[in-house]
């Protein structure tokens, strides 16, 4: 099989790193002071395999239920538990999602030995509600806001697909704290919905490993049989409820990463890319050339980290994360000098 392909962390030298979507604001200097504070002799000891105050502070902040609620070593170990969970090994008609999305969901499918069902998104990123119904699969995962393209699902199409479905409707919100919408609300009147969230790109903690997963006892209770024991360690527990102590923090950086992605978007069109509606912390941007490769490199060359995909459906873009308005700023005059061949 093929493994999946991480976006590159460079150790060769400092680039401005627009490549995984991470934060570009630090995190709350009150999660700093807790993991430090978390630094003690008490490491000899295992974590708490329940994560029960990590999800009693999670329940306040997200209104739901803390048995409802489960904690994962970044939303990647929560997307490995409910596939070790609901897809069955060598079977058909077990997962599928619309393309191109988040790839490490095709590693999962894989690592069951089973072929995901893949349907094409169409050109504006809307859900291919009837195709994907019709695979009838136990699992459809609903990437929203989706990555690499930046555009969301409406609440009201996942909720009609919800109702629709024969299984379970995960909505992987890794970067739903820069939408408008969120598919929590939607939980109590559809107990096949499973929320999944991270604390690694709005609470900027990418370097703490620390996911949420939401959804119904039952489902919630077949997950913990499939998960690690420890898969939190102390300081993540510890970070990931202190972040949630100061959900203000992580609020203030967002407002800034939606404003510069705004602008960022407006200034990518000026300089006559076409860009896809965001509602993320990254863009996906076409280049008139269609040589996405070559820009990419062109931006390596001159320090700046963005990610290029190979994929066909995705030929001719790159996919930006949002930084600080120097970073973008620099990002935008390296794009003008490209453009004038300097
Ligand atoms: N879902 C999506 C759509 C993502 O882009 C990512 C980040 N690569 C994740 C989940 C996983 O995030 P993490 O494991 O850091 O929580």
């Amino acid at each position: 099989m093929e493994g999946y392909a991480p976006g590159e962390q460079p150790r060769d030298r400092r680039y401005i790193k627009l490549n995984t979507n991470e934060n570009p604001y630090p995190p709350s200097p009150k999660v700093l002071a807790a993991i430090q504070a978390a630094v003690t002799d008490d490491l000899r000891l295992y974590p708490d395999p329940g994560a029960h105050e990590l999800r009693k502070k999670a329940a306040e902040v997200y209104a739901v239920p803390a048995e409802q609620i489960i904690a994962g070593n970044g939303s990647d170990d929560l997307l490995a538990m409910l596939f070790r969970a609901c897809v069955e090994t060598g079977a058909t008609r077990q997962v599928a999602y619309a393309v191109p999305t988040y790839s490490l969901y095709d590693t999962l499918a894989v690592i069951q030995d089973s072929k995901p069902c893949t349907v094409p998104f169409p050109a504006d990123f809307g859900l291919p509600v009837r195709e994907l119904l019709a695979l009838q699969t136990r699992l459809t995962i609903i990437c929203s806001p989706n990555s690499p393209s930046g555009t969301v699902i409406p609440l009201a199409v996942i909720e009609e697909f919800a109702r629709a479905a024969p299984g379970l409707v995960v909505v992987d919100e890794a970067y739903v704290d820069f939408a408008r919408e969120t598919a929590l609300s939607l939980l109590a009147a559809c107990p096949n919905i499973f929320v999944l969230r991270t604390f690694s790109k709005s609470f900027s903690l990418a370097g703490m490993r620390i996911g949420l997963g939401f959804g119904s006892l039952d489902v919630v209770g077949e997950l913990n049989k499939v998960r690690d024991s420890y898969n939190l360690d102390r300081l993540s527990l510890v970070a990931a409820r202190a972040a949630l102590d100061d959900v203000a923090w992580m609020k203030a950086n967002v407002a800034k990463v939606v404003a510069a992605r705004d602008e960022l978007l407006a200034e990518l069109g000026k300089l006559g890319l076409s860009v896809l509606p965001s509602e993320s912390n990254f863009v996906f941007a076409r280049t008139p050339s269609g040589d996405a490769a070559g820009l990419y490199q062109a931006l390596r060359d001159r320090g700046i980290l963005v990610r290029y995909f190979a994929t066909p459906a995705l030929r001719g873009g790159i996919r930006i994360s949002v930084g600080t308005p120097q970073e973008n700023g620099a990002l935008l005059a390296a794009l003008r000098d490209i453009a004038a061949g300097r």
